[in-house]
């Protein structure tokens, strides 16, 4: 990837701690341990009968119960079993346990049929051992990995402070998107699509006042901006006469790492460093907008998260008709993967201003530059919109 200037970049304020039923979405500062073993103890996975397997094919005496909750404290005596429930301890001496759906019993014996040493129970610590690793610092919390922080008992965890994340958005036309807009305006879509963005990708959005296309207002808000952890502009940053972005940024002494990329939607993307803050001056057509800040943006904001290894969230299906494009760019364009998951449809649309067509989308489709013709079946990448 081109960002290599953000190599190194982590949060920028030390860890904090947060009670685990709040944790969705953050991101670990340190890694998460078994506090013990797991299972603690061998434990059955069915209800059943616990035995010896060298016992079994057989008719055994009943010899009592073990339940969940409940310590096994009977070992098994030979030529027995021990009625066991789903998640009970195994008792000392059996090595296998039979589901109660295979075996016929009466009052006092239980028919069962043979079993292997191991059958139907977790041994002690198959899971992990105490001690180990069981998430590395910079996982972000979803559920399965909320399960995981409250098995072992991590109530309180140190995840990294979400970064914040200025969003600016530019352009005289550009009205708030709770005004009704005159002919030649249009509203503000950018901003939310941006804060959807930033909040899914972890961060915390801080909208900042539209800035019209004058160079010391910019200069002023772009000040502002540069407060926070990463800095998002939108629009006034291509060829035209107003696009004033770039001269601001510039007047405020900032480094640019480049001004366009060979990608469409997106080709004036501008990326650099102002007074130790990171930004990225988005192109203003919304679908611009969208597809920089997930192929660029996202990566310098994981970075800021304490996630420098997340993937960008591309995967490959199936065209279900073909189309050409002109080489020379890498094109995104709006499509939707079916729900089967294999197969992707374009949505036709005017261009990267096309927000009812995007709106569609829950995917884009990614044509390579030098790949002008696509056949219907062809594999081709895909990029997930994050909804
Ligand atoms: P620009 O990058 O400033 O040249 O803007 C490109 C196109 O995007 C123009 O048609 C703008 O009106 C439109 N645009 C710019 N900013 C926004 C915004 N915040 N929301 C919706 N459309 C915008
Ligand atoms: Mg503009």
């Amino acid at each position: 990837m081109v960002l290599d200037q953000l190599t190194g970049v982590c949060p920028a304020s030390a860890p904090e701690s947060v009670t685990l039923p709040g944790a969705l979405g953050r991101v670990l500062a340190h890694p998460i341990l078994a506090d013990r073993d797991i299972p603690s103890l061998a434990r059955s996975v069915r209800d059943g009968f616990a035995v010896r397997s060298a016992e079994t094919p057989g008719r055994l005496r009943l010899a009592g119960e073990v339940r969940a909750g409940e310590p096994a404290l009977l070992p098994l005596p030979p030529g027995s079993a021990i009625e066991i429930m789903t998640g009970a301890p195994l008792p000392e001496g059996a090595d296998a346990v039979v589901m109660v759906e295979h075996t016929t019993r009466d009052d006092t014996h239980v028919i069962v049929p043979a079993a292997t040493p191991g059958l139907n129970f977790n041994p002690q610590a198959s899971e992990a051992s105490a001690g180990a690793v069981l998430l590395p610092a910079g996982e972000r919390l979803s559920y399965p990995g909320i399960a995981l922080c409250a098995s072992v008992g991590a109530a309180n965890i140190a995840v990294h402070p979400k970064p914040r994340v200025a969003i600016l958005a530019t352009g005289d036309e550009v009205v708030p998107f709770d005004q009704t807009p005159l002919p030649h305006q249009v509203r503000n879509s950018n901003t939310l699509s941006l804060a959807t963005q930033v909040t899914l990708a972890g961060g915390i959005p801080i909208v900042l006042p539209t800035a019209p296309d004058r160079l010391d207002e910019t200069r002023a808000l772009i000040e502002q901006g540069l407060e926070s952890d990463l800095l998002l502009l939108s629009g006034g940053v291509s060829a035209g006469k107003y696009d004033v972005v770039e001269l601001a940024l510039q007047q405020l002494g900032a480094q640019f790492f480049f001004d366009r990329v060979a990608i469409q939607p997106g080709q004036p993307l501008v990326f650099g460093r102002a007074r130790d803050t990171f930004f990225f001056g988005l192109p203003g057509n919304p679908a611009s907008t969208m597809v920089c800040f997930e192929i660029f943006a996202r990566a310098a904001l994981d970075r800021l998260a304490g996630r420098p290894h997340a993937p960008l969230p591309f995967t490959r299906a199936s065209l279900e008709h073909p189309f050409s494009h002109r080489p020379g760019l890498t094109r995104f364009l709006p499509a939707r993967l079916h729900p089967n998951g294999h197969s992707v449809a374009r949505i036709s649309w005017t261009g990267s201003s096309d927000v009812p067509a995007i709106a569609q989308a829950n995917c884009f489709l990614v044509a390579q530059p030098d790949t002008p013709e696509y056949h219907a079946g062809d594999l081709i990448d895909i990029l997930f919109l994050e909804r």
